[in-house]
């Protein structure tokens, strides 16, 4: 199995960032992506980082990486992992909302298998915190058509790792303890969904 993390956006993508400018999400999640690869790495797995570069890489040019490599390995041997960070206003002023969220395609997928492990990793990482779950269709994950999900042909998940524009959850991805819960997941999760 092939795990690809795709860490959302570039140095160069406007906003995605805290309200005082000092926390960025594209560099959040490549920390993230890096951290996470690492420790699969350490387990022998093959794990990917979609994204190497700085700079934001289009959407479509994304998808068409995950694409050439389902093509060559089979969409059965890829799992895709979308890390981003979520946000409830505009950027201008700290908001309230708070938690941890995952999103699938919509419609009954094996991504939905994936998000489920994922949510109970995120569970027993984040305790205290929002896990924001919709089971209006059965199962945890919120279903969205994130153009991501939509355009790659294996299960793919995205992860919203709290919101940057609020002061606790931005305090908490900053500290030591707080990244580390969060790698966790993420590392916990997928070895759920390999094991099923
Ligand atoms: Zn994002």
């Amino acid at each position: 199995m092939i795990i690809l993390l795709d860490n959302g956006h570039g140095f160069d993508t406007p906003g995605k960032r805290s309200p005082d400018g000092h926390f960025r999400e594209y560099a959040y999640n490549r920390y993230l992506a890096f951290r996470i690869r690492e420790r699969l790495q350490q387990l022998g797995l093959d794990c990917r980082l979609l994204v190497p570069e700085r700079e934001d890489i289009s959407l479509q040019e994304r998808c068409r990486r995950v694409n050439k490599i389902c093509q060559r390995f089979g969409a059965g041997q890829v799992i895709l992992i979308s890390i981003h960070i979520n946000a409830a206003g505009n950027g201008q002023q700290w908001m309230d909302a708070r938690g941890w969220s995952c999103f699938t395609s919509i419609g009954e997928t094996r991504a939905d298998s994936l998000a489920t492990c994922l949510y109970e990793a995120a569970m027993a990482q984040l305790p205290g915190h929002n896990i924001r779950k919709d089971y209006t269709d059965g199962d945890p994950d919120i279903e969205k058509n994130f153009y991501i999900l939509r355009h790659t042909r294996c299960p793919a998940v995205l992860t919203e790792n709290l919101f940057m524009d609020n002061q606790e959850d931005v305090a908490f991805l900053e500290s030591a303890e707080g990244s580390q819960a969060i790698v966790n997941l993420h590392v916990e999760g997928i070895l759920h969904y390999l094991s099923l």
